[in-house]
């Protein structure tokens, strides 16, 4: 900012936000105004760690996730997925929108803090795209998410994990069908087994919706001697949006 030619390309092409389409003031670069920044739908409190279902009163995991044995321990969110929120991830995820994705880290990095059950863990581990994908858009979301929450925790940030298969869009698919879909999907790298031993490590993803991406990223990890792993998301979908 500052030079007369932004100045002009401002008044040519003022920029939008993209959650409210409103213009962005001068020398904001977005891509959400002061205003959607501060609105972030929040995820429900007190939530299941696990399946964010609502809780009535303050337990660490509902009734249906109690007791059972998770590859992911626990998810923690950072908006619920709706409202701006959702125009984010749809920008980064659809709009081609880097900048989206790095705000979405941004907005994550500044809520670490404030969630002690994500604390002491030893790196952060993106969730893989399949490499066509990755091609096609430029960017693995999940990564620059990771690399915003990295810079401001201090955290690694390790790509341990590979996604060498391609599975069909998994909004179109149920809860069993996606599983099965997506079982093998995602696999650990070689170098994995040797940085993954007896770490902490926590996922990071752009939404969660059923879960079974982080399970199965978890597995992964786990498989080569990972001592626990949970998974950090900008947006939660699902059971409470
Ligand atoms: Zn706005």
């Amino acid at each position: 900012m500052g030079t007369w030619k932004d100045a002009l390309l401002h008044l040519l092409l003022p920029r939008a936000c993209v959650a409210c389409r409103g213009d962005l003031p001068f020398g904001d670069d977005g891509p959400l105004c002061g205003p959607c920044a501060e609105a972030l739908p929040p995820p429900p409190e007190p939530a299941c760690a696990r399946c964010a279902a609502a809780l009535g009163a303050r337990r660490d995991f509902c009734g249906a996730c109690a007791g059972r044995l998770f590859a992911c321990r626990l998810i923690r969110a950072r908006a619920a997925h709706r409202g701006p929120a959702a125009s984010l991830v749809h920008a980064f995820k659809f709009r081609g929108l880097p900048s989206a994705a790095r705000e979405a880290g941004r907005l994550m990095a500044q809520d670490l803090p404030r969630l002690p059950e994500l604390s002491g863990f030893d790196a952060l581990v993106p969730v893989p795209l399949h490499p066509g994908r990755r091609r096609e858009r430029g960017y693995n979301q999940a990564e620059l998410l990771a690399r915003e929450v990295g810079a401001t925790s201090g955290l690694p940030v390790l790509d341990l994990l590979r996604r060498p298969r391609h599975a069909a869009p998994s909004w179109r698919l149920d809860r069993g069908r996606r599983r099965a879909e997506l079982a093998g999907a995602y696999a650990a790298k070689e170098e994995a087994a040797e940085a993954s031993e007896g770490k902490r490590l926590l996922l990071i993803d752009d939404v969660c919706a059923t879960a079974t991406t982080l399970e199965e990223c978890a597995l992964a990890l786990r498989r080569c001697g990972a001592a626990d792993a949970a998974g950090f998301v900008f947006a939660r979908a699902g059971r409470f949006s």
